[in-house]
């Protein structure tokens, strides 16, 4: 269907133009996490018309995302499908003239570099402290520039960090509070207009970087609370003086961490994710065959769910899984060996 008034309107507006359209066409932008953020920016870009779309998220859908992820409906959450096997569907049907590649993975220091490789802008619609400040690290590191987003509660932020300097994510917020320390949505929730203003914002700028508007691009730090109207637009310049090591020494710290530990709770989800580093793809079929008399075993092409309550266990082709029903990650790698039945590496093997 190829349809050329389809950037029309987009096209007219004297800041993009035909040459502004032309270089989206050719752009390839990554968006990691496809939450409430990260499905806005990612329909926002693909309906713009950014060439190379690649969408990230580790996670499948559930019924309570529904209130805020633009890019799922019903049907979605009954077919038990990871967010970014979803989302490239969707994103096809609202645009079949751009090439959009997904990736059902966890980005961390094993794999940003295989997830990520060759994209010329990140944004950012993770749910982490942890996993922001490796993107911010790795964009640092490869001259890319990404774009930082936030929000809960009915408070949002957003920041652009640019690939020739400081200050970046880094420069603003020293280092990554540990995991654990910080609110989370799944404890205090979050008002769906306010991640989709935040993911307007990201993809804005986005537009602006990508149709070759960079003198454009705003640097300062944008803090919003969407339901009592207040805007702040926090200027950061200052901290060029005293840069973090990563924009001072390229020392990028978050690419060199291991994953400490195999098994890592997901705070205020009652879940624990277990890595694993399997190089061949997990049977579905045999595992569920020889699961069949101990658990509710179901699976489709991506993800093998196991039920044995008060635990669920969704596993993913290559070995990573979600253990649902507990924080405790000792219980959790105990699971994982019974049914998986690979035990997942202790800490102090990793
Ligand atoms: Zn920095």
């Amino acid at each position: 269907m190829n349809n050329s008034s389809r950037y029309e309107r987009q096209q007219i507006l004297r800041h993009i133009g035909r040459e502004g359209q032309e270089r989206l066409s050719q752009a390839r932008v990554a968006v990691v996490g496809l939450g409430a953020l990260g499905t806005v920016s990612a329909g926002l870009l693909a309906r713009a018309g950014v060439g190379h779309l690649l969408v990230v998220d580790r996670d499948f859908l559930e019924m309570h995302n529904l209130q805020r992820q633009v890019l799922y409906d019903e049907a979605d959450v009954r077919e038990n499908l990871p967010k970014a096997i979803i989302a490239k569907r969707k994103l096809e049907s609202i645009n079949s003239e751009i090439y959009i590649r997904a990736e059902v993975a966890d980005i961390n220091s094993d794999t940003v570099d295989e997830v990520l490789g060759g994209v010329d802008l990140v944004i950012d619609g993770t749910d982490n402290v942890e996993t922001r400040f490796l993107i911010n690290d790795y964009c640092l590191k490869n001259r890319i520039p990404w774009i930082y987003g936030g929000a809960i509660g009915t408070e949002g932020m957003s920041y652009v960090v640019l690939s020739e300097g400081p200050p970046c994510l880094r420069c603003l917020f020293g280092e990554a509070p540990g995991p654990g320390t910080t609110q989370t949505c799944d404890q205090v929730g979050i008002l769906a207009p306010v991640a989709h203003l935040i993911a307007s914002f990201q993809a804005t700028e986005a537009i602006k970087l990508l149709a070759g508007k960079k003198d454009m691009i705003d640097r300062k730090l944008w803090k919003v609370d969407l339901w009592s109207r207040q805007f702040k637009a926090i200027s950061v310049d200052h901290l060029k003086e005293s840069p973090c090591g990563g924009c001072r020494d390229g020392d990028y710290t978050y690419l060199k961490r291991q994953e400490g530990s195999r098994a890592v709770t997901l705070c205020g989800r009652n879940a624990v994710q277990i890595y694993s580093h399997r190089k061949e793809q997990i049977d579905f079929k045999r595992l569920a065959e020889n699961l069949a008399d101990s658990a509710e075993v179901s699976f489709n092409d991506y993800l093998l769910n196991i039920r044995t309550l008060p635990y669920e266990i969704t596993l993913f082709q290559n070995g990573r899984a979600i253990v649902k029903g507990t924080e405790d990650t000792g219980q959790a790698r105990s699971l994982y060996a019974k049914y998986v039945g690979h035990k997942p590496r202790r800490e102090s093997e990793a």
